[in-house]
């Protein structure tokens, strides 16, 4: 073995860190133990690479000493972690005249000249950073050197030992490159991340007996079940294989020549080397590898590419076979990766044509015909065709369409806007905020500037996952919940500390929850209850009452439909906790705001359109979000709350005869004062009272408030005097915390971003700096007044990883996220749990 301080040999006593040398170096160190045929190999430490970036090269004597005389060597990145990236491979370092007239006696003319050229042509375009079109072309290793001497003004480098210092030089140059750092601290390297350099011996890949170049790995990319996939080039050198036309499969293949055919030993040792690799580095590899003459040599194993789906069936396989633990396995999958699974994705491999971005509102992709209007949204879903809802942004009106369609995009919105709530409780994609578009409703044409006018009808495929909105259709993979997956979410519930509950408005949300294995219903959004036409109708008729009488009228029409709905939803639950917020949004909100909107609305009510007009403009506000809703609606006009309220308790007797007792949480939302909760309490006590002498029957609830506003943080010990929990509401906590309106925030944003104003979407992650003080404040002074008080996250935030590791620290019960946001939210609780 040979050690000096400038290199260390890779052999398998060696003292190689992935911390020194990075893990390339580390992983063949490993094959080595493993006795796996690795060519002679050197590894030069991160602080070796530095010396050299600042022009003090080692001994080449010494390094080139380490092959012997006359060979070849490649040269390889060595990161610490391999998806911090670094420059591509070198090979065949060490070619001149005098190894090329060797090489063409052994070999021939052709695979000498061959291999001459590439040489040089790498070393021109790639070391010397030269033009590549001069060395394009059908040319011979002898006009390439013309070339060379052209642009350089000196003769190209015989001597192996400058062509190895010029390599390592503009390698561990590139390293320091301002690009190169900021992709990979994109990546999670710190801003010091060192490079290591491999050097090996060529297996050269070329000669009279089975020879070339080969790539496989033994799972599929895209589902990680066992089958092997890889090409071989003969007569080839490195990755090759997988870029040209005529490379051969590995396996016997129906499709064409295959290795197997020929090298059917070979391959069987190829088998077992990635077999010894997965319970020994406990991993499923990629190997690179080459054949001399029929022997083999392993180059390099790297982790298989793979899909999310694969990556799941892979730890899940991994844990399954004992080679890791299911803690392990939960571990090595990001939580986001998750949502690949949950829905449809764009195809990764299939080309993307990108028309514009905006924020990736709801994951998921699906393609389909344009249309502009709910009601159009409603007729291509009755014949059966798939269409794609483009709003400037969308309103409870809507809301049929959005069911309709299948993708959303708006122009305008961000990440809490009423498109992006709503398409992820239905888990459909949709694009926000895509502020680029020109939307001209009323002439039904969406125009993408530089691109294209589009019309109703014409076929674009939206990807919430990624923010883009692509042309036409794509191809695309479809999602995958039952086998690994499933596997997974089981531990993730055995391991994990905290709840998990779902935001879910409907039966079909309660159901999709239910189907992700939830702890309860977090939040029930009641006006989401009431966008059924005829139910609208109704609330209307409630709205536009002029005498109480009228009003009461209206109200008796919704109890019933109400309390058919959280029947339903106990029933569904089984005994499990459900919230229900009350009513929240503002009135107007359920009134239409277009001419024909009004005029439907006039004739369905029996009243002049100017009548309906001007109600609708009496209950208009200058700044509704922080107007005349939740709890101000609730005590302004009390008798909505007192129908919900015993819409509630009737559902609660109605679910427990003969099923799970119901213990319904009541939540008030948009509270900013105790006296609030103290008026809304008496009455919903005053309903308890009223339902339990009517019925003769005994039932419990428990009553809580949604923090929403600054001040409710602020006042949370006097709050949780009247209350049994508080649930933070940090979508509009945020809104109010920053004073940056949830709907509008999305225009400038993304500058707001980039010049680092703020670090990320504050609506999007949770701000645990100044939004997280409040809500530490919050809990701090709510459970100091009454301990034991539950506490929980229910906004947007709910299912973020980050905002579920702030919510376990702060000691919260549980957090409560839209239903497909329910898996990434388990499996980040079960990694911060073992
Ligand atoms: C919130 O404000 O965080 C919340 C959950 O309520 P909504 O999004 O309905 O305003
Ligand atoms: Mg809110």
């Amino acid at each position: 073995m040979l050690t000096t301080p400038d290199f260390t040999e890779i052999t398998p006593t060696a003292d190689i860190l992935a911390t020194r040398h990075g893990s390339r170096a580390k992983c063949l160190q490993r094959l080595a133990r493993l006795d796996l045929p690795v060519p002679l190999s050197v590894a030069l430490s991160f602080d070796t690479v530095r010396q050299i970036a600042k022009g003090k090269i080692p001994n080449m004597a010494a390094l080139l000493g380490v092959f012997g005389e006359g060979a070849l060597v490649s040269v390889r990145s060595s990161s610490q972690a391999a998806d911090w990236g670094g420059p591509g491979t070198i090979l065949n370092v060490g070619m001149n005249d005098a190894v090329a007239s060797r090489l063409a006696k052994l070999h021939g003319p052709d695979a000498a000249d061959a291999l001459y050229l590439s040489f040089i042509k790498a070393y021109a375009v790639d070391v010397l950073r030269l033009d590549a079109d001069v060395f394009e072309g059908p040319i011979t290793p002898r006009l390439a050197k013309t070339y060379f001497e052209d642009e350089m003004e000196e003769p190209f480098p015989q001597d192996p030992a400058v062509q190895l210092t010029e390599v390592l030089r503009s390698m561990a140059r590139a390293w320091e490159g301002t690009t190169a750092r900021l992709l990979r601290q994109a990546q999670g390297a710190p801003a010091d991340a060192g490079l290591g350099l491999v050097v090996q011996q060529m297996a050269l890949g070329i000669g009279q007996g089975a020879s070339g170049s080969g790539v496989v790995q033994f799972v599929s990319v895209d589902r990680g079940a066992p089958q092997i996939t890889g090409r071989f080039l003969p007569q080839g050198q490195g990755r090759a294989a997988l870029n040209e036309q005529d490379a051969q499969f590995i396996e016997s293949d129906a499709r064409g020549p295959a290795l197997e055919d020929i090298c059917p030993e070979q391959v069987e040792a190829l088998r077992k080397a990635a077999a010894l690799m997965r319970t020994r580095l406990r991993e499923e590899m990629q190997i690179e590898f080459t054949l001399m003459n029929g022997e083999l040599f392993i180059l390099d194993a790297v982790r298989s590419t793979r899909s999310a789906r694969a990556e799941v069936a892979i730890a899940v396989a991994l844990a399954e076979d004992g080679v890791i633990s299911r803690e392990e396995a939960m571990t090595r999958i990001p939580p986001f990766t998750l949502n690949q699974l949950l829905h449809r994705q764009v195809d990764a491999r299939a080309a993307r044509d990108v028309l514009t971005r905006g924020i990736a509102a709801a994951p998921g992709a699906a393609s389909g015909k344009i249309v502009f209007t709910a009601e159009a949204a409603q007729s291509a879903a009755s014949q059966g065709e798939a269409c794609i809802l483009v709003r400037r942004e969308t309103s409870p009106e809507d809301i049929r369409g959005m069911h309709a369609a299948h993708a959303i995009l708006t122009e305008r919105g961000g990440m809490t806007s009423h498109a992006a709530v709503i398409a992820r409780g239905l888990g459909l994609p949709c694009v926000s905020g895509a502020t680029q578009l020109q939307l001209n409703a009323r002439k039904k044409t969406l125009t993408v500037p530089g691109r294209k006018v589009f019309h109703e009808g014409d076929v674009i495929t939206v990807d919430g996952s990624s923010g883009e909105v692509l042309a036409g259709v794509a191809a695309m993979i479809e999602p995958a919940l039952g086998g690994a997956f499933a596997k997974l979410m089981d531990w993730a519930d055995a391991a994990r500390d905290i709840g998990i509950r779902a935001n879910a408005d409907t039966v079909e949300d309660a159901t999709m929850a239910q189907r992700f294995g939830v702890d309860g219903i977090g939040l029930c959004r009641t006006e989401h209850m009431f966008f059924d036409p005829i139910r609208l109708t109704v609330m209307r008729e409630m709205i536009f009452a002029e005498e109480p009488g009228d009003r009461t009228a209206a109200l008796d029409r919704l109890l019933p439909m109400q309390r058919d709905d959280f029947t339903e939803l106990f029933e569904l639950m089984q005994g499990q906790p459900v919230c229900i917020r009350l009513f929240d949004p503002p009135l107007h909100e359920f009134l239409p705001n277009e001419r024909d909107g009004i005029r439907a609305m006039a004739e369905a009510m029996d009243m002049p359109v100017s009548r309906v007009a001007s109600r609708i403009e009496s209950l208009q506000e200058f700044n509704p979000m922080l107007g005349m809703r939740g709890v101000r609606l609730g005590i302004t006009v009390p008798e909505i709350y007192d129908m919900q309220a015993r819409a509630i308790f009737e559902a609660t007797i109605a679910a427990s005869e003969g099923g799970a007792p119901v213990v319904p949480e009541i939540m008030i939302p948009l509270v900013s004062a105790k006296r609030e909760v103290e008026l809304v309490k008496a009455r919903v006590d005053a309903v308890a009272s009223a339902v339990r002498a009517e019925s003769g029957k005994a039932f419990d609830y428990r009553l809580g408030v949604m923090v929403e506003t600054p001040r409710a943080a602020l006042r949370a010990g006097e709050i949780a005097e009247s209350c049994a929990f508080l649930s933070f509401g940090t979508n509009d906590l945020t809104q109010m915390t920053y004073g940056l309106s949830r709907d509008d925030a999305g225009r400038f944003m993304s500058t707001y971003v980039q010049q680092g104003v703020f670090p990320e979407d504050p609506f999007q992650r949770l701000d645990t700096e100044g939004v997280g003080e409040l809500l530490h404040l919050g809990a701090e002074r709510g459970r100091a007044a009454r301990p034991g008080l539950i506490l929980s996250i229910c906004g947007e935030h709910g299912g973020h990883p980050d905002s579920i590791a702030f919510s376990r620290k702060a000691g919260f019960d549980y957090v409560s996220c839209s239903p497909y946001r329910v898996p990434v939210a388990k499996l980040a609780a079960a990694q911060l749990a073992v």
